[in-house]
């Protein structure tokens, strides 16, 4: 078998069962996902070649245990926002935010997942022998890591009048702590509610965070943590073209399996011109508090100054007339 993980003299010395060698011995397509071969976990020189990079998240293999929100907050010493249990839901954190970079939404639909055969969810009465079809109770949990989009055209970055909003080298969106005054423009800008200001800002920072995209650990050629600690690879970090193939196959792969309503969020076609954080979803992308035509904010100053123009002229003719008019 190729492949293994025991080679040469190892091998050759160590006598082991069947059973057990097939445990160790495990062929690539017996693993979740890449293992050792992912991209994440190989070290890179994005940052140093300027190659664009970006996450593919894909819900349909997250298992919903919230490592990436944790490997977030240690790497990046966020502080917590609160243990409130909301009492909705298993996720108690509940949405993207100042100190939540990763947030992993738990979405419970009424749905059957890909070729789900759905059961009655209550006892049948044993009294009777006629089953009622009405009574199949369709039920999904899907579990999607949501995060910063990082997006072609960014709202928060066109915005910020202080310039501590920047494009990196890998085309990624970068705060900048020491130079953020805190002035929230960025906030009302992004068209997927994502940066947001602390109730009290830090003492060394300015006021505005969210994801970083690890640019820190990037530059090192380490991979984003919360990517790195994905069990299933539900995020897999990589360079872009390669993630944009790889989720198209993904997506195919799927509806071949009976998720029908499998499909790419990545709106290439408005003002965002696609996103560097792309999702596979199953259903729509409301669902997911996605917006489905995400707009760059900007794209309204025109018909705003435009109309602004039009009542300011407008206003003076009228004042004008009457002035005439009394006079
Ligand atoms: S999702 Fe929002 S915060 Fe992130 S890059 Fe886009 S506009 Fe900026
Ligand atoms: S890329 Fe880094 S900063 Fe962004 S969500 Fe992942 S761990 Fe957090
Ligand atoms: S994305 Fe990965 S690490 Fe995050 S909750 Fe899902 S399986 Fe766990």
């Amino acid at each position: 078998m190729s492949g293994g993980f025991l080679r040469g003299a190892h091998a050759s010395h160590v006598l082991i069962s069947a059973s057990r060698r097939n445990r160790l011995l495990l062929p690539r397509e017996c693993m979740i996902g890449e293992g050792i071969q992912s991209t994440n976990q190989r070290k890179h020189s994005y940052v140093h070649d300027h190659v664009e990079v970006g996450f593919f998240t894909d819900p349909s293999v997250c298992i919903g245990c919230k490592a990436c929100e944790v490997a977030c907050k240690e790497w990046n010493e966020v502080p917590d926002d609160g243990f409130t249990w909301s009492g909705n839901s298993y996720d108690n954190t509940g949405h993207l935010g100042a100190s939540t970079w990763r947030h992993v939404m738990f979405l419970e639909q009424d749905r059957a997942k890909g070729n789900q055969i759905t059961a009655l969810m209550g006892l049948p009465n044993p009294q009777s022998t006629i089953r009622d079809p009405q009574s199949d109770d369709p039920f999904r949990w899907v579990f999607l890591s949501d995060v910063c989009k990082h997006c072609e055209e960014a709202g928060c970055l066109e915005a910020c009048p202080t310039g501590s909003i920047v494009r990196t080298e890998v085309g990624s969106v970068l705060v900048q702590n020491d130079v953020c005054n805190g002035c929230g423009y960025c906030v009302v800008s992004c068209p997927f509610g994502v940066i947001d200001r602390r109730p009290e800002p830090l003492h060394d920072a300015g006021g505005a965070f969210k994801c970083t995209f690890c640019y820190d650990r990037q530059k090192s050629g380490l991979v984003p943590a919360c990517a790195k600690v994905c069990p299933t690879e539900s995020i897999v970090f990589g360079r872009l073209d390669d993630l944009r193939a790889r989720g198209a196959e993904r997506v195919q792969q799927l509806q071949q399996s009976g998720y029908t309503d499998a499909q790419l969020y990545d709106p290439t076609e408005t003002s965002v011109r696609g996103i560097h954080a792309f999702f596979l979803i199953l259903g729509e992308p409301e669902a997911y508090g996605l917006p489905p035509k995400p707009q760059v904010p900007t794209i309204y100053l025109k018909s705003a100054w435009t109309s602004a123009i039009v009542t300011a002229i407008a206003s003076g003719i009228v004042v004008l007339l009457v002035f005439a008019f009394f006079s």
